[in-house]
């Protein structure tokens, strides 16, 4: 193929990207964009935006909370809620070694919150098994230890390719917590597809933590912002420490009402985010001939990983070759890409993409030795 070809094909494309890195490339609907134009505001630093004031309400209801915070991103939502749970110097949190809080929030606990982490296995299901979180808990007064305050569970699970944890599971947890004497904090970015797939309401995945953070701006649609929740004690405190750190935002309703649309329409078609994930899971293990491969048994949500194994190819030179043909996707590890099914994201545009996949591997496609 000339270069030319080569040109010629990514301005076509750049028409149409199937873009499959993340859920957060999403953007805002018309809908949101007039409901944005439209939003009534105040200044929600004194309380009185009253879109914000909605948004919070309905979250806080759904997620079957007393109270709820509109946060500007999941990393400070995730922040705020270990830093009230773990507010003594020494306090420690358990989580897991392939966390979202541990891998991608940039240790932010410990450099901003003090927060000593403690990390726990977690398990390809994105479970901490309990006896090894048990053994993990410190609840003695020794000098030598740093005392644990907090457990937090993510569902559905980022690294384990959108795995999910169900309510029984998750009452585990909060039965061991009780026991002795700790908080849970459920890292719930992507907690509506979790609702999905088990097909229950978002509020029977809440209701034995003692606080949450959802992500707006990813599955749901919303161009910006996570919610947190719990009780009303909990989210004041909350809300006085997100001013600390610079998120006391003011006429905030421009975007509390994308928001709300996000809650109350894009928690109802995420199915069929998950029914894309599927097709593009079947077309993937229908090329192992080619170095793909894949545990179709893992997709259970939005995301699918995948490996491609291949002595002429890295998987950062496979993922550059799509991209020149319109298709993103994202390296997620030494041999493995993630793929984050999302609205913008077409049942053609998930064919396109397994075509693409297919002729790159194939050698159709073989740019590097024009
Ligand atoms: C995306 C994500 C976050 C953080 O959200 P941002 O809004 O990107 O800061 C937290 N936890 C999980 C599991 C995520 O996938």
């Amino acid at each position: 193929m000339s270069n030319f070809h080569i040109y010629f094909t990514s301005v076509l494309c750049s028409i149409a990207v199937v873009d499959m890195r993340s859920d957060t490339v999403t953007k805002p609907t018309d809908e949101m964009r007039l409901a944005m134009f439209k939003a009534v505001v105040g200044d929600d630093v004194y309380c009185d935006d009253p879109t914000a004031n909605k948004l919070e309400s309905s979250a806080a209801k759904m997620l079957g909370k007393e109270s709820s915070l509109i946060v500007p991103s999941g990393t400070m939502g995730n922040l705020l809620c270990l830093m009230v749970h773990c507010d003594g110097r020494g306090d420690e949190m358990l989580l897991g070694d392939d966390s979202h809080i541990s891998i991608y929030e940039q240790g932010g606990s410990a450099y901003l919150g003090g927060v000593y982490s403690r990390l726990v296995k977690t398990l390809p299901n994105g479970q901490l098994d309990i006896d090894d979180i048990r053994s993990k808990i410190v609840t003695i007064d020794d000098v030598h230890f740093a005392k644990t305050k907090l457990i937090c569970i993510e569902n559905t699970h980022n690294r384990k390719g959108g795995r999910v944890l169900r309510p029984e599971y998750m009452q585990q947890v909060a039965e061991l917590a009780k026991e002795k004497g700790l908080k849970v904090h459920l890292d719930g970015a992507r907690l509506f597809n979790a609702a999905t797939a088990l097909n229950l309401p978002v509020s029977k995945l809440t209701e034995c933590v003692d606080s949450v953070n959802v992500c707006l701006s990813k599955g749901l649609g919303a161009p910006i912002g996570s919610i947190i929740a719990g009780s009303k004690e909990f989210i004041a405190k909350t809300r006085r420490l997100r001013k600390a750190l610079g998120g006391g935002m003011r006429q905030v309703g421009v975007i509390a009402a994308p928001g709300l649309i996000a809650l109350e329409k894009g928690s109802k078609r995420l199915q069929e985010d998950h029914d894309n994930a599927q097709f593009l899971a079947q077309g993937l293990a229908k090329m192992s001939e080619l170095g793909v491969r894949i545990d179709i048994s893992t997709v259970e949500t939005s995301i699918v990983v995948f490996s491609v194994v291949r002595e002429d190819m890295t998987v950062a030179e496979f993922v550059a070759e799509l991209e020149k043909l319109g298709v993103l996707m994202f390296v997620f590890g030494p041999t493995t890409v993630r793929c984050v099914l999302n609205c913008e994201v077409s049942r053609a545009g998930v064919q396109r993409a397994l075509d693409t996949v297919q002729t790159i591997l194939s050698g159709k496609y073989t740019q590097k030795n024009d």
